[in-house]
């Protein structure tokens, strides 16, 4: 409920509007998961509210430490659903990245992806989705003294099909009554969607845009992602110009380099070509293999390569080591397993 309904809730209860703020306060700055911990609401009203309303909090269901400082965490929804977040700590950088989950499962079928395996179940809503921001920044003051600096849209599901959910998580993230945290600390990542791509340009979005690329060209992609059937390289380029024309804000693409499919020279060059149109950065991620795929990942020595060829033509490139591996940290690994 937003403050607004809360307000005219208690006023029908014949309690004072200013509840409305105590409670939200509550919810969403302090992020309490029951109705006695609002200590400065008399203990009828919490009584009162405890016996007519419910709060859907996530809770962990299971925790993994990685020797290399990542936590994956397995949320369980009201439902019962199984969503993951990830923290990302890079402490000699002071960044503190969450990875979000958007959607229970996935409705594109990308081949790499252990998430891609699960049919889609369903949308998350904003609070769940804020509700792993606020899980993991905790678990982050905990283990590092540090809140969270960054958060991306990369998790399970793709964000640009849970569109409104989405846009309201990143509202009550950035409100100064929520989190209070910069859009430009947030980046969503969509497998390519051109037309939703346009939609965020429209509706002026302050927050960065990755693109899941991983192949620069369309036979390749079709392979490897089948959302680039009705959404090809051109449709996609032409929406992201769009997208940097009307806003400004950073691009990136994401390249997860598969061994001998798109991680020689040749994919180099290609890939250059898709950065004439606007400013890019591209993140060269290193493959978390999953059971089954067809795929493994790139060699230490041609990713190198690979990214040199593309800084040689000027462009941005930060190649991610993988994180997590003994923890089942791929996308979709340790929901997939129950
Ligand atoms: S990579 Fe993203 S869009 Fe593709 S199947 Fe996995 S979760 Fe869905």
């Amino acid at each position: 409920m937003s403050q607004a309904e809360l307000a005219d809730l208690f006023v029908g209860m014949g309690e004072p509007k200013f509840r409305a703020k105590q409670v939200y306060q509550w919810l969403w700055e302090k992020g309490v998961r029951s109705f006695e911990e609002m200590t400065n609401l008399s203990k009828t009203l919490r009584e009162k509210l405890d016996q007519h309303f419910v709060i859907n909090g996530i809770v962990a269901d299971k925790i993994q430490h990685s020797v290399d400082g990542t936590i994956k965490s397995r949320f369980r929804l009201h439902d019962g659903h199984l969503v993951e977040s990830v923290l990302i700590p890079v402490p000699a950088e002071n960044r503190y990245t969450v990875c979000v989950s958007c959607q229970v499962g996935c409705s594109l079928t990308c081949t790499f992806c252990a998430t891609g395996r699960m049919k889609r179940v369903r949308n998350l809503d904003a609070a769940e989705i804020y509700d792993q921001v606020v899980l993991v920044n905790q678990q982050s003051l905990e283990a590092y003294g540090h809140p969270l600096t960054n958060i991306v849209y990369m998790g399970m599901g793709e964000p640009l099909l849970a569109y409104n959910n989405v846009m309201d998580s990143i509202e009550r993230i950035t409100a100064p009554d929520g989190l209070n945290m910069s859009p430009r600390r947030i980046t969503v990542s969509t497998a390519g969607i051109a037309k939703m791509i346009k939609k965020l340009a429209d509706d002026e979005v302050r927050f960065n845009l990755a693109l899941s690329l991983h192949a620069a060209d369309d036979a390749k992609r079709n392979e490897i992602m089948p959302i680039n059937e009705q959404n090809n390289l051109e449709a996609l380029l032409e929406s992201l110009t769009y997208f940097h024309r009307q806003t400004r804000n950073r691009i990136s693409y994401e390249y997860i380099a598969f061994q001998n499919f798109n991680d020689s020279l040749e994919d180099a060059a290609q890939l250059a070509k898709l950065c004439r149109n606007f400013p890019v950065r591209i993140n060269i991620i290193e493959y978390n293999p999953i059971d089954g795929a067809p795929f493994l990942k790139s060699t230490e020595h041609r990713i190198d390569d690979f990214a040199k060829y593309l800084r040689d033509q000027g462009i941005m490139v930060t190649v991610r080591r993988s994180r997590g591996r003994d923890i089942d940290a791929a996308c979709g690994q340790l929901a997939n397993k129950e």
